[in-house]
């Protein structure tokens, strides 16, 4: 059979440890044999952005920026042990916040549902996709101790215009004192977070929510509420009434409540820090680390990042180094391929490579569903602990190519 032909390339990130053994197999046996592409290579292994000085991090972004997919292996972010084991330079920055930062845009997190894997929430049938706005707020907040009685101000002051400078005193503190933290968010910030969930939301046709806690906070909270529902209605109504497809503000807390009575099937944009807390309790009520997908999506729809969740899984690693056998789960992975390939082609309006990343994902799944062929996470989510329960890693991603041939076979008969 002759190979699908990509007509763009493909950025590929390079990344460490077993999520970089993965990323190897697949590439090899479920990729290669099937499609001719041409893979933008960018190693991102923690030797090599030592050895280049983290030049390759911000090229491989650069690189995205140019072709507009990319796909990236997970990466080890250096902390003090790392800096050790690898004799590295320097305590290199997150190579995610890196590329973040380069192409902006907000990371959505998408569970895999394979429906005879139990979900902690069992009657989340459909997938929650959460994005969360990675900007500002607690996170680049000013946060102090306050030591004694005293006034708290507040003050802006305007770079041009004396008269929009702004005093307010903020609180009379009693003896001893107590805390206090200022945070911020900038209008464009907040605009390209709504922007990104209106496109997701459209490439995906799911409902669109963004919840915030506008009762307490109307200024703060309000704004971003009212810079969304701007946007929504000069930009995005009418294409979200033409796919037939809805988008609402909501409570936090209503909201919360709500999407753990419902069946899934939607989008929850949510602020900073509320996005950060929700997208782990969704995480954990899917089940898996190893069935979550992530993607970064720019504010004009356009550039599209997918990889795994996950981190490298390095006790999985440290077994595999020892020449020890490993049942590391690689759906998500192999899911970091497949949608940046139905991305390419989505761009390229090329159905047949479209088709072939919908094939790879059925296969996956069916590979679990059907032929009840799992990694040990997996099995013991549906209480197996038997040897005979799970495959290693490299026989899951065997099981998936030979499901792969079936289908391909199937559709050329
Ligand atoms: P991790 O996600 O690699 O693993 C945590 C635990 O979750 C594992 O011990 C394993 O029990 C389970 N797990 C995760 N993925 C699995 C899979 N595919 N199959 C089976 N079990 C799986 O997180 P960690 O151990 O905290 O971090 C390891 C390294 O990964 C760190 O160096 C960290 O910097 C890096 N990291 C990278 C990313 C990224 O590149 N996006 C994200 C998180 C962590």
């Amino acid at each position: 059979m002759s190979k699908v032909k990509v007509k763009n390339p493909i950025v590929e990130m390079d990344g460490d440890e077993q999520a970089r053994v993965m990323w190897h197999l697949i590439k090899r046996k479920l990729i290669l044999p099937y499609m001719d592409i041409n893979l933008k290579y960018f190693d991102l292994s923690i030797q090599n952005r030592d050895h280049t000085e983290d030049k390759i991090t911000k090229d491989s972004a650069l690189a995205t920026l140019k072709y507009q997919v990319a796909i990236k292996c997970a990466t080890i972010t250096p902390d003090e042990a790392r800096m050790k084991e690898f004799h590295l330079k320097k305590m290199w920055k997150s190579p995610n916040g890196t590329i973040r930062n380069i192409l902006g845009g907000t990371v959505f997190r998408e569970p895999i549902i394979i429906p005879k894997i139990p979900r902690l929430i069992k009657h989340w049938e459909s997938p929650i996709i959460v994005g969360r706005h990675a900007f500002g707020d607690q996170y680049k907040a000013v946060d102090l101790k306050i030591p004694d009685e005293g006034t708290l101000q507040i003050g802006y002051k305007d770079k041009l215009d004396g008269e929009k400078s702004m005093e307010r005193k903020v609180f009379e503190y009693p003896k001893r004192g107590g805390v206090v933290m200022i945070m911020y968010n900038t209008t464009d910030s907040i605009e390209d977070f709504a922007k990104a969930s209106f496109e997701l939301a459209l490439k995906r046709n799911l409902p669109l929510f963004f919840a915030t806690k506008n009762t307490i906070l109307k200024n703060y909270d309000g704004y971003f509420k009212d810079l969304f529902q701007k946007i929504f209605k000069e930009q995005f109504e009418q294409r979200f009434d033409a796919l037939g497809i809805t988008y609402e503000h909501r409570l936090i807390d209503d909201m919360v409540a709500q999407m753990l009575k419902s069946k899934g099937g939607f989008i929850l944009a949510l602020k900073n820090y509320d996005g950060d807390v929700q997208s782990d309790i969704v995480a954990q009520g899917f089940g898996s680390l190893g069935l979550m997908t992530s993607v970064l999506i720019t504010p004009d729809g356009k550039i599209f990042e997918s990889e795994a969740a996950h981190g490298t899984v390095t006790r999985h690693f440290r077994k595999h180094q020892h020449g020890e056998e490993t049942s590391t789960n690689s759906i998500a992975s192999i899911f970091a391929w497949s949608r940046g390939i139905i991305q390419r082609g989505k761009l390229d309006s090329t159905p047949d490579v479209v088709r072939f990343g919908q094939w790879l994902e059925k296969s996956t799944i069916d590979t679990v569903q059907i032929d009840n062929i799992m990694t040990k996470d997996l099995a013991l989510l549906l209480g197996k602990t038997s040897r005979s329960s799970y495959v290693t890693t490299e026989e899951f991603i065997e099981a998936v190519k030979n499901r792969l041939d079936k289908e391909l076979k199937k559709f050329n008969e």
